[in-house]
């Protein structure tokens, strides 16, 4: 059995040291898992920068503490199970077993307040939640809350997905990620109402293509999108997105906010995108997208994750009322979201080569580098391997 088990700890922002941790003993019911992989998301990017206030005004508000083992995009292997309490199980209730591939939800709910007794589902709504990587510091014993480590110390609260025969590391690891597209799943579900929501063959648009904008464009593509078109600074990831099925790029740094507007016209009859999905979440994206929508489109914020103190100039005659604007914020995905997310990739892979997606390896050692990189514009997805 190993002593220790390395961990790279972002003691404060901008400061990533390794540590050892001790190899833990585990308590009732707790699995370890051998990490393979873990993910660089634009949450850990705020840490990073000393933004870590998350759910600002809301009653689930919350404070990450620093030290943190940062990583909450996880796939790794079942290393031990407890062998007192009750069996630890996956998400359907199958017996986990050691050496089984495994991804866990990095959310952990309590199951008992408002929001969770009243099946909101989507990780977005308990008032008690935690994160693994996020929001659980890695201050107390037995410290291992993040996947940028050896192994995790998995607590009997927390969801595990088996991850399916066929699929790759380099696809796992993108299960959390392309689990938050089901944002475009909830756009499906306002179709309900005539002419609202994202209808098949609507166009979308979505504002920055970095990890999360390039799963939503595929998605899109998987759920009847007719064109799809991307903005971003970035001509690789333009690029990229085409690859993965987006019909129409525009460089946000070669066009005027005036000739985006025309472009967008031309693209959509005068009238707009039917659904738009903001992936950057800063302000003037924002007012931009609404300007964009056509006369009751769907805008889906999903990119301002952390609190960075920015406020924008919004009209509520101009940028909701006037075009009755439907604007939805989408700040996670669902529980029951990563198993069908695994089999859409099966599904895919031959049409979508998704294990391209991870542009960027890195070891545990180097996660300053690792964390640094994936700011670039060209990277897709950054992943730590122990
Ligand atoms: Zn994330
Ligand atoms: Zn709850």
């Amino acid at each position: 059995m190993k002593k220790k088990v390395k961990a790279a700890v972002l003691e404060e922002p901008e400061k990533i040291n390794i540590q050892e941790f001790p190899y833990p003993k585990l308590d009732e019911s707790c699995i370890l898992v051998k990490m393979e992989m873990s993910g660089i998301c634009g949450t850990d990017k705020h840490l990073y920068k000393g933004e870590n206030k998350f759910y600002v005004g809301t009653i689930r508000e919350t404070t990450a503490p620093y030290p943190i083992i940062q990583g909450h995009e996880n796939y790794g292997v079942v290393a031990e199970l407890s062998q007192k309490g009750k069996k630890k199980l996956d998400f359907y209730g199958e017996e986990l077993k050691v050496g089984d591939r495994v991804v866990m939800g990095c959310d952990v709910n309590c199951g008992t307040c408002y929001e969770c007794r009243h099946g909101f589902g989507y990780n977005a709504w308990c008032r008690n939640f935690k994160t693994y990587g996020v929001t659980i510091s890695c201050k107390n014993y037995p410290h291992l809350f993040g996947g940028w480590a050896e192994y995790m110390y998995i607590t009997p609260d927390v969801d595990i997905y088996k991850v399916p025969d066929g699929l790759l590391p380099e696809e796992a690891v993108l299960t959390e990620l392309i689990a938050n597209t089901y944002a475009l799943d909830k756009a499906k579900e306002f179709y309900a109402m005539p002419n609202e929501g994202f209808a098949s063959m609507d166009t979308v648009l979505i504002q920055g293509v970095g990890p999360l904008g390039l799963v939503s464009a595929i998605k899109a593509r998987i759920l009847g999108a007719g064109n799809i078109i991307v903005f971003d600074k970035s001509e690789y990831r333009i690029e990229m997105c085409k690859k993965f099925g987006a019909d129409y790029g525009v460089n946000v740094d070669k066009t005027s906010k005036k000739e985006r507007i025309e472009i967008i016209k031309d693209l959509t009859k005068g009238r707009g995108p039917d659904v738009i999905l903001d992936c950057i979440g800063i302000g003037e994206v924002f007012l931009e997208g609404l300007e964009l929508l056509r006369n009751g489109g769907l805008f889906i914020e999903q990119g301002a994750h952390a609190e960075t103190g920015e406020t924008v100039a919004f009209s509520p005659h101009r940028h909701l009322l006037a075009k009755s604007a439907r604007i939805i914020g989408m700040n996670n995905h669902p529980s029951w979201g990563y198993v069908p997310t695994m089999e859409l990739m099966l599904k895919y892979k031959n049409q979508f080569p998704f294990s391209e997606i991870v542009t960027h390896k890195y070891k545990i050692d180097d996660a300053k580098k690792a964390i640094e990189k994936s700011m670039d514009l060209d990277t897709i997805k950054v992943v730590i391997t122990p």
